[in-house]
């Protein structure tokens, strides 16, 4: 069971690079700045991506065949909640419409039915976005939680998983999704014991203690249920599998330095598609200084 989604969604990523629907060459070397923090142990990794900019071009991703130039939009679904009026685009049947070349690989995980697709705008190498069959909202539980680390298991630990709160690095709130992928994140590197030191709100949690996370981020969401959220990341932390959890509040999700700090924002990786000058001149000082300041005001006030 544990290699046969691994198997599987690494042979979905190379066949959607191959047949041209992922952006940009994920193969190529990325230029990267290192940047190590000797307070906790991790490096943070800054990232040129400059093929993200495609995915907001809507021409270009039709003359690429990744959005279908055909569709017809009077079929497309909108959560009538969404002021944009957008289509959803994580509902299965528009992705078929949009975008009929994405593979998505079936994924039974927390009790649920999942869709896994290679996300043309990649972040990381096999970066999938997981989303649910259905249209449901972006809420953190005990079965997402379990999906997470299933997803993590069956795959023998090699995707890391990734849930983001809505307004908190996720954009989406209406569909639930989760981000899958085997780049190691920065703060798998983190020294047991320095998580005080991490600049946003972290705690560390075993991939045992299931009941003890979804409590702890139950507490901070009801203290605050309109603000207060979460980014949660399961991967592997010195041998073995780890759920991280940075509280988050939705007045904080921008940092100036950066734009918007999502999941991989907030494990250390700063990607950057855009804003050159910005990916140059980060330091330590300017990649802590973003940390800290998505630090929710409530945890802010506690500190003081
Ligand atoms: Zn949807």
């Amino acid at each position: 069971m544990a290699e046969r989604l691994l198997s599987q969604l690494v042979a979905t990523w190379t066949q959607q690079t191959e047949v041209g629907f992922i952006l940009g060459d994920p193969d190529a070397p990325t230029e990267t700045r290192l940047i190590p923090d000797p307070a906790t142990g991790v490096t943070f990794r800054l990232r040129w991506l400059p093929h993200r900019e495609l995915r907001t071009d809507p021409h270009e991703l039709e003359r690429r065949g990744i959005l279908n130039p055909e569709r017809d939009e009077d079929l497309l679904f909108r959560d009538p909640r969404d002021p944009s009026g957008l289509h959803c685009f994580l509902c299965p049947q528009n992705i078929a419409i949009c975008h009929p070349a994405e593979a998505l690989v079936p994924v039974r995980a927390g009790g649920r039915e999942w869709l896994a697709g290679a996300n043309f705008a990649w972040l990381a190498h096999n970066h999938f976005t997981v989303l649910t069959v259905d249209h449901v909202d972006q809420v953190f539980d005990r079965s997402v939680l379990a999906a997470m680390l299933e997803i993590h298991a069956e795959t023998s630990g090699q995707f890391r998983v990734v849930f983001n709160g809505a307004y908190a690095g996720a954009t989406i709130p209406w569909h639930l999704h989760l981000h899958a992928t085997t780049d190691a994140f920065p703060i798998e590197d983190l020294t047991p014991g320095r998580e005080v030191d991490y600049p946003a709100p972290l705690r560390v949690f075993p991939d045992t203690a299931e009941g003890e996370v979804v409590r702890y981020v139950s507490r901070w969401e009801e203290r605050d249920p309109e603000h207060h959220r979460v980014n949660v990341l399961v991967a592997p932390w010195h041998g073995r599998a780890a759920v991280f959890v940075i509280l988050r509040d939705t007045r904080a999700r921008n940092a100036a330095a950066k734009g918007l700090m999502g999941g991989w924002e907030v494990a250390g990786d700063f990607a950057y598609s855009e804003k050159r000058k910005q990916f140059e001149a980060a330091d330590l000082a300017t990649v802590r200084g973003a940390l800290a300041e998505i630090t929710p005001p409530a945890v802010r006030d506690e500190k003081e």
